[in-house]
């Protein structure tokens, strides 16, 4: 069993029994709440920008409109009991006012919320928690990314080849390897210091693996985690998940899940949070960033957990009893399609679904363009290199519109 903090259905609380939720951002994540929404009964409104965005054309409601236009967020806040999100860019301000008003609960509130929303602050009130990082520097000049490189030669030792390098980020609006950059100099960043007053610079991780910790947490504390996945990145983009992380003993996957629903609760994050790791040679975990939303990583869960990602974080910010979070199989796998050569996405899947009918497809409505994210696909089972295998089959030949036999 996973650790979990509390028992189930703690004190009733006097929250509506079927919250109206509105969330912000039309992405494929807020497509993917739309099924569960409905399952649930929780009526769904979505804030995109553009009526042909992968959530609006699913939702029965939607309102037109940016997430940093105060008037609507506030105008969809009015008309629903709780907010949430599809991503984590909206202006903390407008979320304070809009608890200030009362114009409903935002879940996660602003105070947590900023940790997902500026990476310095989130390294702060990490390290400043206990909890553990990669070592850090706030950097406001090219000759602080200097320093701290300076700092990183010293600790590899004398005569340490090559020239050490750093990994600098944009603390704000990064997202899938865009605002990350490796560096050996400072220069390498003098055009970021035209656009940001401060740089995130950290040492370059020599990790073995990417780790993700998953959990959900209701406003009054209940909480509960998911099993620890394994996370693979190609450019900085997340592309193949395998649950659980294979390899991990008993004792390191609840050390991981236990670290996860730590920094939940010491943030006061609700909703699902996803903690993303390195993984290094000496067996330790270090925390690189933090998505208080459902995450691509746990995409897998959607078919592979008694209860998906989606539908927990529904059920975690419209203060409902959580759902078990038990894998329904031993192992299962997630590819994301990210876009190809092939326009024609349905084409590639109604093959895919001919050649494996345990595949699992989701297609999220978006126009192709190269390395896009367009959909992703699911299998569980029982032999992990198998699933792997049928489900990066599957990937190419939807996207690529190649066959087995041709990439044999
Ligand atoms: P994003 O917000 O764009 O997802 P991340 O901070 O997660 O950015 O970085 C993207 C990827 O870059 C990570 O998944 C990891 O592969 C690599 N990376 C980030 N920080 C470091 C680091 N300190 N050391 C080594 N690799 C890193």
């Amino acid at each position: 069993m996973p650790p979990n903090s509390a028992p189930h259905d703690p004190a009733p609380t006097s929250a509506p029994a079927a919250p109206r939720i509105g969330v912000v951002g039309g992405g494929q994540l807020a497509r993917m709440m739309l099924g569960p929404a409905i399952e649930l009964g929780l009526p769904l409104t979505v804030l995109a920008t553009d009526p042909a965005e992968s959530a609006a054309q699913g939702a029965a409601r939607v309102r037109i409109g940016r997430h940093d236009d105060e008037e609507a967020v506030r105008a969809l806040a009015a008309e629903v009991d709780v907010l949430t999100f599809d991503h984590e860019h909206v202006p903390p301000r407008i979320l304070e006012g809009i608890e200030r008003d009362g114009l409903a609960a935002v879940r996660p509130g602003p105070s947590a919320l900023v940790h997902a929303q500026d990476k310095l602050l989130m390294r702060e009130r990490l390290s400043a928690l206990g909890h553990p990082c990669p070592h850090w520097w706030r950097a406001v000049s090219a000759a602080d990314v200097d320093a701290a490189l300076a700092e990183i030669g010293a600790a590899a030792g004398e005569g340490a080849a090559p020239a050490p390098r750093a990994v600098v980020k944009t603390p704000r609006g990064g997202y899938d390897g865009h605002g990350v950059r490796i560096v050996s100099a400072g220069g390498d960043v003098a055009d970021w210091f035209e656009e940001h007053d401060e740089l995130l610079v950290e040492e370059l991780v020599p990790f073995t693996r990417e780790l993700s910790a998953q959990v959900a947490r209701r406003p009054g504390g209940e909480m509960l985690a998911f099993p620890v996945v394994r996370s693979t990145q190609k450019d900085g983009v997340c592309f193949e998940v395998l649950a659980p992380a294979p390899d991990l003993s008993a004792a390191d996957q609840e050390r991981i899940q236990h670290l996860a629903l730590r920094i939940a609760e010491d943030l006061g994050v609700t909703g699902m949070l996803a903690v993303e790791l390195f993984e290094t040679t000496a067996g330790e975990v270090l925390v690189n960033e933090l998505a208080m939303r459902p995450h691509n990583t746990g995409h897998w869960s959607m078919e592979g957990a008694v209860t998906g990602q989606f539908e927990q974080h529904l059920r975690a910010v419209a203060d409902l009893p959580l759902g078990a979070s038990a894998p329904r199989a031993p192992h299962a796998v997630m590819v994301n399609l990210l876009g190809g050569s092939r326009e024609d996405l349905a084409a590639g899947a109604r093959e895919a679904m001919a050649r494996d009918p345990e595949l699992k497809i989701h297609l999220y409505g978006k126009t192709v363009r190269p390395g896009r994210k367009v959909g992703h696909v699911t299998l569980a089972g029982e032999d992990p290199a198998d699933l792997l295998a049928r489900a990066h089959r599957a990937e190419r030949l939807i996207i690529d519109a190649v066959h087995e036999e041709q990439s044999a």
